[in-house]
C-alpha cells in the first residue's frame, strides 16, 4: 500500500513566513524526511496562525468539503508517544500540547516547531513501524503487510528496512541493539548527483588580485577591455619604421634616443624599431632588418663602432606592412571574459586579464576543505603510533594523503583534521573544528553498518544535520553519505559534509564522482561543467557487470581508432593500486535479468575522466 502525506506549517512562525520575514525550516525538513522514508506524495501548505486558515489548509490538502471538529477521532496513544519521546530530550516538553487523531481516512499529527524537535518526534513515530501500522489500520488493513514491504517507490515490492527510523542508529545503545538494515533508501547515481546540485549553493563573491593564485576560480563579473591594445601603431618585426612611399636606397638611422615619437619622421630618415615597439609619426610601415644592409657607422673617440649611421633598404614595403593597428588585438570596450568562466591553470585566462591591465577581479570564493579519517585501526604514515598489542598490524591511513593530493592538485585549500578515533566525542570535536575552519568536510570510514560507525548518528543527533542521502547504488561507493549541517556563519546558513567510504579505492572514486561536482558547485561552476567530463571509449578487456552500476578503473589512451580503455586489474574497493595510473572510470550498466553478464572487449562504453589522457 502506498501513502501520501500533507505537511502544514502553522503557529506564530507561519505568520512571519507569510509576511516574508522568516523562513519555514521545519516544514521542508518534515517533507524531506517523509520523502526519503517512502511516502509517495508529500504536499505542503503554510497556514496563518488561526483556526480558519488551518482548516482551509487541511481542506486543501485533504480535498474535503467541510471539517466540523478538527479531529474526528483522537489518538491519545500517539500523543503519549510524542510526549514521552520529547521528554527524553527536555523536561520542557511537558509544556507542549501535541495533537493526534483522524479525519476521515487521514491521520493528522501536530509536530513541534523546532527542527531538532521535529526530528525527535518523527523518529519516535517512524521507528518500530508505529506510523506504518497506524496508517495501515486507518486504511482498513490488518496492520501487518506494510511492515514487510518496501516503503519507497523506487523498488516496489522489495523488502523494506524494518524497523524504519527517521534517524540513524543511536550510538548510546549497545552493539546488540544497532540497526541491522540501513534506514537510508538506496538511490541511483543520477538522483544522488541531482541532490548535490540542488542542495549546494555557491559561496560569496570576493575580489582577488590577478596572480597565478586565481586559477580554479570562477569569474563573477564581465571583463571589458579598458583601452585599445595595442594602444597605437606598433611593429610586428624587428626592423625600421619607414614611409611606404620611400623607394629602396640609403637612409639615415634615427632611434628612440635621437628622435621623439610624436615628431614627424624627416625625409631621408628611417627609425630603428623592435617587435612590439610604437611607430613614430609620419611612418606607416616597417621594413624587416633582414631586408636591409649596414651602410656606415658612427665611431667613438677611439675609432670603435658605436651605432648605425646609415642603412640601405633593399625592398619596397607596402602601406601597413608589418604594422599592428591600434585595437587590432583587443578593441576598447570589447568583452574579453564573461561572468561564469573558469580561470584555468593553463594560463590563457590569467594571461587575458593581465593583457588588458586588470589588477584585480571579482570571483567566487573557492571552498576550503576539512579532511579527516576515522578509525581506531588507522596509523599515520608520518607519526605512527605503536602497533596494537593484539598482534594485528593496523592499517596505514591511506585516504588522507590520497584525498589531500587530489584536492591540492585541484588547488583547494585543505585543513587536515587528522585521524579521528571511533568514539562520539572525538567525532564531535573533529566535526566542530571542521565547521569552524572550512566550508565543506570530507570524512572517510565509519559509514558502514558497524556499531562503531558513528558519522551518520553524529551528524543527525549531535549537529542537527540532514542526511540528504546515505546509500547510493554504485560499486564501489555504496555507503557514500551527503549531509548538510546548519551553521549560522555559513553563507547559506549551512555547511556540507561528505562521509565517503573507508576503503581506499572507494574513497578516491567517490571523491571524483560526488565531491568534485560539489566543490565546483560551491565555486559557482556552471551546472553542466560541475561533473568530470565523460568520453566514449572502446574496451580493451571484457568487464563483468554487477547488480549495481559499476565504475571500473581504467587507463584511457588515444589510438588512431579513438580512445581505448584498459582495465587496471582487480577492482575490489580496498585495492587502491587499481587507481595507480588510472585516469578514467568506465561506467558499466547494472546487470539486467536475462541480459549479458559482461561487456565484451571491443564494445564501447562511457568513461568519466579523472585525470589527463595518457600517451
Ligand atoms: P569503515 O567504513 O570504517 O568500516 O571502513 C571500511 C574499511 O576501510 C575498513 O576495512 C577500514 O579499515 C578501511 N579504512 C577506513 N579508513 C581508512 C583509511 N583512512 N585508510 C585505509 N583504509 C581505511
Ligand atoms: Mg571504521
Amino acid at each position: 500500500m502506498s501513502f501520501s502525506a500533507g505537511v502544514i506549517t502553522a503557529g506564530k512562525v507561519s505568520d512571519s513566513v507569510h509576511a516574508g520575514v522568516n523562513e519555514d525550516k521545519s516544514g521542508p525538513l518534515i517533507q524531506d524526511i517523509l520523502r526519503t522514508r517512502g511516502f509517495e506524495r508529500v504536499v505542503s501548505a503554510v497556514a496563518s496562525d488561526d483556526e480558519e486558515s488551518i482548516r482551509a489548509s487541511l481542506k486543501q490538502i485533504l480535498s474535503l468539503k467541510a471539517i466540523s471538529p478538527l479531529l474526528e477521532r483522537q489518538a491519545p496513544g500517539l500523543v503519549h508517544l510524542l510526549l514521552s519521546s520529547s521528554l527524553k530530550h527536555t523536561p520542557l516538553a511537558a509544556l507542549s500540547r501535541p495533537l493526534a487523531g483522524t479525519i476521515g481516512k487521514t491521520l493528522v499529527v501536530t509536530l513541534p516547531g523546532s527542527t531538532k524537535a521535529v526530528r525527535e518526534n518523527l523518529d519516535a513515530l517512524l521507528s518500530n513501524g508505529v506510523l506504518d501500522h497506524a496508517l495501515d489500520l486507518i486504511k482498513g488493513g490488518s496492520g501487518k503487510d506494510r511492515s514487510t514491504t518496501c516503503g519507497h517507490h523506487h523498488r516496489p515490492g522489495c523488502v523494506a528496512p524494518k524497523p524504519r527510523t527517521a534517524l540513524s542508529h543511536d550510538p548510546s545503545v549497545p552493539a546488540s541493539g544497532r540497526l541491522r538494515v540501513s534506514p537510508y533508501p538506496m538511490i541511483n547515481l543520477k538522483d544522488a548527483l541531482d541532490i548535490i546540485m540542488t542542495e549546494i549553493q555557491p559561496l560569496e563573491v570576493v575580489t582577488l588580485p590577478v596572480t597565478a593564485g586565481l586559477a580554479g576560480h570562477v569569474l563573477a563579473e564581465d571583463v571589458h577591455a579598458p583601452q585599445d591594445i595595442p594602444s597605437s601603431k606598433t611593429t610586428n618585426v624587428d626592423g625600421y619604421a619607414v614611409r611606404s612611399s620611400d623607394t629602396p636606397g640609403v637612409y639615415n638611422v634615427l632611434t628612440s634616443r635621437t628622435h621623439k615619437l610624436s615628431e614627424e619622421l624627416p625625409e631621408g630618415f628611417i627609425f630603428r624599431i623592435n617587435t612590439g615597439g610604437p611607430l613614430p609619426a609620419g611612418s606607416d610601415s616597417v621594413i624587416m632588418v633582414e631586408d636591409t644592409e649596414l651602410e656606415s657607422t658612427l665611431k667613438d673617440a677611439d675609432g670603435e663602432d658605436t651605432e648605425e649611421e646609415q642603412v640601405k633598404t633593399l625592398a619596397q614595403v607596402s602601406p601597413g606592412e608589418n604594422v599592428r593597428e591600434p585595437g587590432s588585438d583587443v578593441r576598447k570596450g570589447d568583452l574579453v571574459m564573461q561572468m561564469g568562466e573558469v580561470i584555468t591553470s593553463a594560463g590563457g585566462e590569467v594571461g587575458t586579464l593581465a593583457f588588458v591591465g586588470r589588477k584585480e577581479v571579482k570571483v567566487i570564493r573557492k571552498p576550503v576543505v576539512a579532511l579527516l579519517s576515522t578509525g581506531n585501526e588507522l596509523l599515520d604514515l608520518q607519526s605512527p603510533k605503536p602497533m596494537p598489542g593484539d598482534g594485528w598490524g593496523g592499517i596505514w591511513d591511506t585516504n588522507r594523503p590520497s584525498l589531500q593530493a587530489a584536492l591540492e592538485g585541484m588547488r583547494y585549500k585543505v585543513i587536515d583534521l587528522g585521524i579521528v578515533a571511533d568514539d562520539v566525542d572525538a567525532h564531535v570535536r573533529a566535526v566542530s573544528k571542521g565547521l569552524e575552519t572550512a566550508d565543506i568536510l570530507l570524512t572517510t570510514g565509519g559509514t558502514s553498518m558497524g556499531a562503531s560507525d558513528l558519522l551518520k548518528p553524529v551528524i543527525e543527533r549531535r549537529f542537527n544535520g540532514t542526511i540528504h542521502f546515505g546509500r547510493v547504488a554504485i560499486k564501489p561507493g555504496k555507503p557514500t553519505t551527503f549531509a548538510s549541517i546548519p551553521t549560522k556563519a555559513a553563507p547559506h546558513g549551512r555547511k556540507y559534509l561528505f562521509a565517503l567510504p573507508g576503503n581506499p579505492a572507494a574513497a578516491i572514486v567517490t571523491f571524483h564522482i560526488f565531491v568534485v561536482p560539489a566543490l565546483r558547485k560551491l565555486g559557482a561552476w556552471l551546472p553542466n561543467k560541475c561533473q568530470l567530463p565523460r568520453v566514449q571509449v572502446q574496451l580493451e578487456n571484457a568487464m563483468p557487470l554487477d547488480p549495481r552500476v559499476e565504475l571500473h578503473r581504467v587507463i584511457v589512451r588515444p589510438t588512431p581508432e579513438g580512445l581505448l580503455a584498459t582495465t587496471t586489474g582487480g577492482q575490489r574497493s580496498s585495492r587502491v593500486t587499481s587507481l595507480c595510473g588510472a585516469n578514467g572510470l568506465v561506467q558499466l550498466p547494472p546487470l539486467a535479468v536475462g541480459g549479458p553478464s559482461k561487456l565484451e572487449a571491443g564494445e564501447f562504453a562511457q568513461a568519466i575522466m579523472i585525470g589527463e589522457i595518457q600517451i
